[in-house]
């Protein structure tokens, strides 16, 4: 299938591994000019140099200015803004009684603050050329609230529901916003060193690699997703042939979250 993405100038938040990492490869190969996010310059230059038409800003996206920013560098390399990916995101194990203000205000600020700054900025110029797509990477927290640390879970569920409300706002000037709420990925968040396995091992008292299964075995399909397959699910709701989808939650969990809606 041609997705139709073929010169299309992309925004990619969190390209420096992980899932965005491969977003963006994936919406390079399919012909678009990528812009990629993350706060560290040399990874992101290492993710560009996989991609045909990249280009990189070190930016923590929970900077106030970091949407405009972002923008402004995508015209000004690629000459437009037509898709955008909210991808940045972060997570620790923790439970509900140790989470602190803290931990409460660092994931409002990185799903919900920043989706909606980089939103703000690129809604309008989308629709001005009547044309866009944004994907707002949530989770599987978002629609089932894991235990795992509450703060992720609830600053997910708020990010769907700002999904939805520009989803609501847009859709009619020809930018469609989705996002999608994927389960448990084997990306460097669960796999790195210190990640979640590492984490949710340490916390149960169990080795490694029976916390893996310990995960594996809550999901139907009984294994992890992969970031390609994450991935490309992005980079379907990013193009052309999505032209009927919006305010929509895909689930990309391997049927994780036991509900059909
Ligand atoms: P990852 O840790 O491998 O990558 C996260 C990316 O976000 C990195 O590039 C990191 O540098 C960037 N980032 C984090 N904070 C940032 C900030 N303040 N400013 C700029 N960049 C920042 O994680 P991943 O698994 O690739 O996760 C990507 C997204 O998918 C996140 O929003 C995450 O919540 C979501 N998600 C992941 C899983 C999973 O199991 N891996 C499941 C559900 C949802």
């Amino acid at each position: 299938m041609e997705l139709g993405l073929r010169g299309r100038a992309c925004i990619v938040t969190g390209a420096s591994r992980g899932i965005g990492a491969a977003a963006a490869r994936a919406l390079s190969a399919e012909g678009a000019s990528v812009l990629l996010v993350a706060r560290d310059a040399s990874r992101l230059e290492a993710v560009a140099g996989e991609c045909e038409r990249a280009a990189t800003i070190a930016l923590d996206v929970t900077r106030a200015d970091s949407g405009e920013r972002a923008m402004a560098a995508c015209r000004e390399r690629f000459g437009s803004v037509d898709v955008l990916v909210n991808n940045a995101g972060a997570m620790r194990v923790r439970p509900l009684q140790e989470l602190t203000d803290a931990d409460w205000r660092e994931q409002w600020e990185l799903n919900v603050m920043a989706s909606l700054r980089f939103m703000r900025a690129a809604a309008p110029l989308m629709a001005e050329q009547g044309w866009g797509r944004i994907v707002n990477v949530s989770s599987s927290s978002g629609k089932r609230p894991s235990t795992s640390n509450v703060a992720y879970a609830v600053a997910k569920s708020a990010q769907l529901a700002l999904s939805r409300a520009y989803a609501d706002a847009y859709a009619a000037s020809g930018v469609l916003v989705n996002a999608i709420a994927p389960g448990p990925i084997e990306s460097p968040l669960w796999t790195s060193a210190g990640g979640l396995a590492d984490q949710s091992a340490a916390r149960k008292g169990v080795d490694r690699e029976r916390a893996l299964e310990e995960a594996r075995s809550k999901i139907p399909l009984g294994r992890f997703g992969t970031e390609d397959e994450v991935a490309a699910v992005i980079a379907f709701l990013c193009s052309e042939r999505a032209s009927d989808v919006a305010g929509a939650a895909w689930s990309v969990d391997g049927g994780s979250v036991p509900s059909i809606v």
